[in-house]
């Protein structure tokens, strides 16, 4: 058994359930969404000298300039989420995978998408880790979706466009349900669109601080 595997338990179901209580004082009402919270070991998608914070309120880096979402708001997105009861989700932004974790455990079907083909392959080896047998993942531009799996009941972004991706919308299932931060730097607004048929109708639930979506696959490094 590896070391990294051991490390699965070691976290302590106390430690857990305060960030549980935390989350449902600041408002996640969900109890499907605070159960996911409190059995995903969100300390092994983070690196080892961070996983002592891991069940703080608080996102933390993750290496090549991004981080992993702070847990409220990976609850408040899932929660919003899951008002549509969906079935087959796609993920734009893998990042750990801790985000794509929690879908994981609350829906039949998560399509994943990252720019980065490094946190892609360590998001894979970490859910592989906790047995989450439910997932596709994809290197690519989330901006372009998932055609080929598409249309998708729900679609939440984890990094922040500075205009809604039009191929999100079309990719979206009528009565589907699509969550992202817009906006630029900074702050964004966490925007809930619903399809009605033709019809998007377009709510802001939050501000939140993403970091942005790029255009492209990042290259793989030589070294
Ligand atoms: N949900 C993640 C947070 C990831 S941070 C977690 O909990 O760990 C946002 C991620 O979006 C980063 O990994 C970044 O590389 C990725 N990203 C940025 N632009 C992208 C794009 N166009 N397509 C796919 N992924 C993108």
């Amino acid at each position: 058994m590896s070391k990294r595997l051991e490390g699965i338990g070691m976290t302590s179901r106390r430690t857990r359930m305060r960030l549980v209580d935390l989350l449902r004082e600041k408002g996640i009402s969900d109890e499907r969404v605070l159960a996911a919270i409190g059995h995903v070991p969100r300390h092994i998608f983070v690196d080892e000298a961070l996983a002592h914070r891991a069940y703080e309120d608080t996102p933390l880096p993750v290496g090549f300039g991004q981080t992993i979402s702070q847990p409220y708001i990976v609850a408040l997105m899932t929660q919003v989420l899951l008002e549509r009861a969906p079935k087959w989700v796609l993920e734009v932004g893998t990042g750990t995978g801790y985000q794509t974790a929690v879908l994981s455990s609350l829906v039949q079907r998560v399509f994943t998408i990252e720019r980065i083909e490094e946190l892609q392959l360590r998001a894979q080896e970490r859910l592989r880790l906790i047995g989450a047998d439910n997932i596709r993942f994809r290197v690519g531009d989330g901006y372009e979706g998932w055609p080929a799996e598409s249309p998708f009941d729900a679609i939440l972004v984890t990094a922040a466009p500075p205009e809604v991706p039009p191929a999100l919308l079309d990719q979206l299932a009528d009565g589907g349900r699509l969550v992202l931060p817009v906006g630029g730097e900074g702050v964004q607004e966490l925007k809930v669109i619903d399809r009605r048929g033709d019809e998007l109708l377009t709510s802001t639930v939050d501000y939140v601080r993403f970091v942005p979506l790029l255009k492209g696959v990042r290259p793989v490094e030589d070294t």
